[in-house]
């Protein structure tokens, strides 16, 4: 368990979790210098027997079967989030981060006509205090969504994950429906009466007017690698370490590989990052939105097409060498927003990235702190709230190294260039929130 705790106090009473020692995936690690030991992991050896038998893999390759891989997967079996785990994130730091998405969510259903219902859609929950805090505003709104059906759907492959998804998002009385075979794994009711479902894949998500919300998720889905060479691009592959026992190396390949047709044509980087598995996600987000309405808001570290080489692993807070002891660290790559928008093929709109200190404060982060540190009299809580609010919005922490990114259809922001369908019936002229600054009317 993680010992970030949840405050003891009334639900919008206060924001704090945790004193939070070290961040995840950002910038605050330590170097992770020591002199790396390789244990043979069941996953390595998995994967050298893999590739003795067929030959290198890919990095995607690697980077899928050490994150998901079914039976030893890292994310399968284990609690990896908070303070014991490997890494900590922003919905863990403080609870004003799932607040203001909730009013971000709520912002858009009312500039886009008030729907009778939407989905809200996860993608990759963590420990589900995200929705949590997202599902408590809804609650706290109750008298703007009152004719609103909503319904919560999770996407997640992790069964550890899930287990404490349901632990914190459902009523106990209500007891679970689980069939592993079925596209939706498990069925629920949220603490607040809202159903509540489980998919190992957007695929089986039904296609209702819906928002979808991924943060922290793009940047675990698997990337291929390339290096520019005298020859043209070559993929770089994960191979058996001929001098060194049980030890895995990176190689080049030594022609040009399918792969490389994901490669811009006038690219100018000599080191290349291209997750295929986003592409197809980002494509699927665009033609739900663009046929039925609602929006996509993804958060996460990345670039818009201008690093190269960020592959890496974390191990309770460390940096970890991707190659060791595969399947007992975090595996990630920074999220390339630009391949993200080219992806969304035009279907539909899309919005920043933009610095998560800039979206937090056009949500009102300043204003929310403020009365959260007004309505508490403890000095451990009020500290909390400002070390929280620091994690989030400094520029050396998270402010400046996550974005925020959003997928609307055309007509949310350019009003009438496509047909409206029955969910929006009239353009908005309402600016998209997070994304402009904050205007008090
Ligand atoms: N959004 C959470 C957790 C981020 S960690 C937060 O911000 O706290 C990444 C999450 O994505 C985990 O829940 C992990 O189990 C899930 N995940 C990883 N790969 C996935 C995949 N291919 N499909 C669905 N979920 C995935």
């Amino acid at each position: 368990m993680s010992a970030l705790v949840r405050s003891p106090v009334g639900p919008l009473c206060a924001a704090a979790r945790a004193v939070i020692p070290s961040i995840r995936r950002g910038k605050y690690f330590s170097s992770g210098n020591e002199p790396a030991e390789n244990p043979v992991t069941p996953m390595l050896r998995h994967l050298m027997y893999k590739i003795k038998s067929t030959g290198p893999i890919t990095v995607a390759e690697y980077m899928k079967e050490v994150l998901t891989n079914p039976a030893k997967g890292y994310y399968v079996y284990r609690d990896m989030l908070g303070e014991k785990g490997d890494f900590i994130t922003s919905p863990e730091i403080s609870q004003i981060f799932g607040e203001l998405l909730g009013i971000w969510f709520i912002s858009e259903w009312m500039a886009t006509g008030k729907s009778i219902a939407f989905q809200l859609v996860e993608l990759g929950p963590g420990k589900g205090t995200l929705v949590g805090d997202i599902l408590r505003v809804f609650s706290q709104l109750g008298s703007v969504l009152k004719n609103c059906d909503i319904s919560i759907h999770l996407v997640e492959v992790s069964q550890k994950l899930s287990e404490i998804q349901a632990l914190t998002l459902t009523e106990e009385k209500v007891p679970l429906e689980r069939n592993a075979g079925s596209p939706v794994y498990m069925k629920g009711v949220t603490k607040s009466g809202i159903p509540i479902s489980w998919y190992r894949d957007l695929q089986d998500v039904p296609k209702g007017y819906s928002f979808y919300l991924a943060h922290e998720f793009f940047d675990v889905l698997p990337v291929h690698k390339f290096q520019k060479t005298p020859q043209g691009w070559r993929e770089v592959f994960i191979d058996v370490d001929p001098q060194v026992s049980d030890k895995l190396r990176f190689v080049l390949a030594p022609c040009a590989t399918p792969a490389a047709a994901f490669i811009q044509h006038d690219e100018t980087r000599d080191h290349v990052e291209v997750s295929p598995d986003a592409g197809v996600i980002i494509q699927e987000l665009s033609q739900r939105i663009a046929l039925t309405g609602g929006a996509a808001l993804i958060a996460d570290y990345g670039h818009d097409g201008t690093k190269t080489d960020t592959l890496r692993g974390f191990c309770g807070h460390k940096l970890h060498d991707v190659l060791i002891a595969p399947g007992t660290a975090d595996l990630t790559a920074d999220v390339d927003f630009s391949y993200l928008r080219r992806m969304a093929q035009g279907k539909v709109a899309s919005l920043g990235p933009i610095k998560q200190q800039t979206f937090l404060k056009n949500m009102g982060i300043d204003v929310r702190l403020k009365v959260l540190l007004d309505k508490s009299d403890e000095p451990s809580m009020r500290q909390q709230l400002l070390h929280g609010y620091d994690m989030l919005m400094n520029p050396e922490k998270m402010g400046e190294r996550f974005n925020f990114f959003a997928l609307l259809p055309h007509q949310r922001l350019h009003g009438g260039r496509h047909q409206m369908n029955a969910c929006q019936s009239k353009p908005s002229a309402f600016p998209v929130a997070g994304f402009s600054e904050l205007a008090w009317q």
